[in-house]
């Protein structure tokens, strides 16, 4: 039965995370627990965007752009159809919706995660650019009582089970576990001539392409850190990172006692989405199970800061405030494509977020008062454009 508490909007449905989240959709009504899509959002028209609306008929659609919307509608005449960030935010704020599953990449995500939440809506967040850029927004919606959010990542999904119940003020440290992504080996001095098929191939999850970059320089585990910091509330002095290249444990807490607790699991993102939709109860998968009665080794390595400068970079941003995370964020998403053209380096991408980080704090930073959305979308668009001329 479809009542407002089971009807949820996917954003970003044909993605990495949203395939996936339709995955446990399905999984889920098989053992009787039913969600109702209502809404779907997707970069652009696609057949793969058409055979979800297909198979789910959500009644709302969304795409980015005005010419794709126009075609959808006519092949769609009984849904509404809409488009833009706009789009995203009116499938945000649908009424009687109880859950927004948030799954585009990047920071568009950031609007429909505030208005969602405004709108007192349960945010089931894989968008980790929101929390590293809108930390502070975001908190603030929630601490005047409006929506809830939890995170969609493996590594936040794990720690939310360490931690359970367990007060904050329990918490010594929280452990986040990092795969090394696929240059964990190589000689640092190589790393200026890694191709970009060699920096997409991850060696343990399969990811869209901007997350998996992300991983090879660890700006991932750095907007990761920074989501922990804002759910948990907890220092960044209390947070370390720790190589562990099998990914067999999402993460770890060491608890004032001195004792820790894992979470380790089969490498597949379909337990975190599960997790969430379903938080706090726990119920059935058909995952494979971890090979435990294999020999199964568990290898921890000390977190490598010379291999990884844009790690430091990235959280010497959030430390710095302000809107310095949307800079990081906008330039590394230009960065990044930029490396996948070829027309930088890999290594340029951490040299780039240096120079403008330095850029911002000189340029920018003095002149910030308040921070909003209005705010946080001005310095994307200035460390973009940074990014598009650094290194030429
Ligand atoms: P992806 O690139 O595979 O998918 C992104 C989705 O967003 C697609 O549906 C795309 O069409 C849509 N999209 C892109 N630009 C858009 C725009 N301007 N307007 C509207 N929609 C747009 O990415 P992904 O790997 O699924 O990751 C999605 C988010 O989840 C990212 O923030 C990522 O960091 C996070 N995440 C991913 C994983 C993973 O395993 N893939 C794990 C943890 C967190
Ligand atoms: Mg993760």
């Amino acid at each position: 039965m479809s009542t407002p508490a089971n009807r949820l909007v996917l954003l970003g449905s044909t993605g990495s995370i949203g395939v996936q989240t339709l995955d446990v959709i399905d999984q889920l009504d098989d053992i009787g627990q039913t969600f109702d899509v209502i809404g779907l959002s997707a970069g652009h028209d696609s057949p793969t965007f058409r055979a979800q609306i297909d198979r789910i008929k959500p009644g709302y659609i969304a795409v980015a752009s005005e010419t794709d919307a126009a075609r959808l509608q006519i092949d769609y005449p009984d849904y509404t159809v809409v488009c833009g960030d706009e789009g995203l935010i009116q499938l945000a704020r649908l009424e009687d919706v109880h859950l927004v599953v948030n799954a585009v990449v990047g920071a568009v995500g950031l609007a429909p995660t505030l208005s969602a939440l405004e709108a007192d809506k349960a945010v089931a967040l894989a968008n980790k650019e929101s929390l590293a850029i809108g930390g502070d927004l975001i908190r603030r919606v929630l601490n005047q009582g409006a929506g809830s959010l939890l995170s969609i990542d493996s590594e936040h999904h794990a720690l939310y089970r360490c931690l359970g119940d367990r007060p904050i003020e329990e918490v010594a440290r929280l452990i986040l576990t990092a795969s090394g992504g696929p240059f964990l080996r190589t000689p640092i001095p190589e790393l200026n001539h890694v191709t970009p098929e060699q920096a997409l191939t991850h060696p343990t999850w399969s990811m869209g392409k901007r997350i998996t970059i992300d991983c090879a320089t660890m700006v991932n585990k750095a907007f990761e850190v920074i989501g922990a910091h804002r759910l948990f509330d907890v220092p960044f002095e209390e947070i370390d990172v720790l190589i562990h290249p099998d990914s067999w444990v999402h993460s770890m807490i060491e608890f004032v006692d001195g004792s820790i607790l894992a979470d380790l699991g089969p490498r597949d993102m379909r337990i975190a989405i599960q997790g969430i939709l379903c938080h706090p109860r726990r119920l059935p998968t058909r995952l494979q199970r971890l090979p435990i009665e294999q020999g199964l080794r568990i290898d921890f390595e000390p977190f490598p800061h010379e291999r990884y400068p844009a790690f430091a970079t990235v959280l010497n941003a959030a430390k710095a405030g302000g809107s310095a995370v949307a800079a990081m964020n906008a330039a590394d998403e230009v960065l990044i494509s930029r490396f996948l053209n070829r027309e930088i380096a890999f290594t340029q991408i951490a040299a780039g977020l240096q120079v403008i980080l330095d850029r911002w704090d000189r340029l920018i930073r003095p002149h910030e008062m308040t921070i909003d959305l209005a705010s946080l979308t001005r310095t994307d668009r200035w460390a973009r454009a940074q990014a598009q001329q650094i290194a030429h």
